[in-house]
């Protein structure tokens, strides 16, 4: 069993994730390797995630964040935060490993959005509503 799958097996929001239900809800999801770290400061009201780090093989990786990348798009890894349990899941590449990807991830577990992007604070907005 993948670290995706168990996640999912043991969280009912990932679940729902699994059903496409959650994703307005509660799950914002970001990939890095396509966009560069922004330097707006994150929400001032951000909230303390628990970060969960998940080094797995290459294809697991792909099967964990590859579905909230544009079909032309390869995901490199991803970070997927759950508001409502004040989690953030990092998924990296065993195969490829790199610190600056999981350092972007990081970022993104604190609030940080792509140069130009504003997917997190909207979210954010949106979760507090
Ligand atoms: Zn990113």
């Amino acid at each position: 069993m993948s670290a995706w799958t168990d996640f999912r097996a043991h969280h009912p929001v990932g679940r729902a994730l699994a059903v496409g239900f959650c994703l307005m809800v509660c799950i914002i999801l970001l990939i890095t390797g396509c966009s560069v770290i922004g330097n707006r400061p994150p929400p001032y009201d951000w909230p303390k995630l628990m970060v969960h780090r998940h080094g797995v093989p290459h294809s697991e990786m792909r099967v964990a964040c590859s579905q909230y990348v544009p079909w032309h798009s390869a995901a490199e890894s991803c970070a997927v935060i759950y508001f409502d349990l004040k989690e953030c899941h990092i998924y990296l590449s065993l195969d490829f490993p790199s610190l600056a990807v999981a350092e972007h991830e990081e970022k993104h577990c604190k609030g940080w959005d792509h140069l130009g992007d504003t997917t997190l604070l909207d979210a954010w907005e949106w979760y507090k509503k």
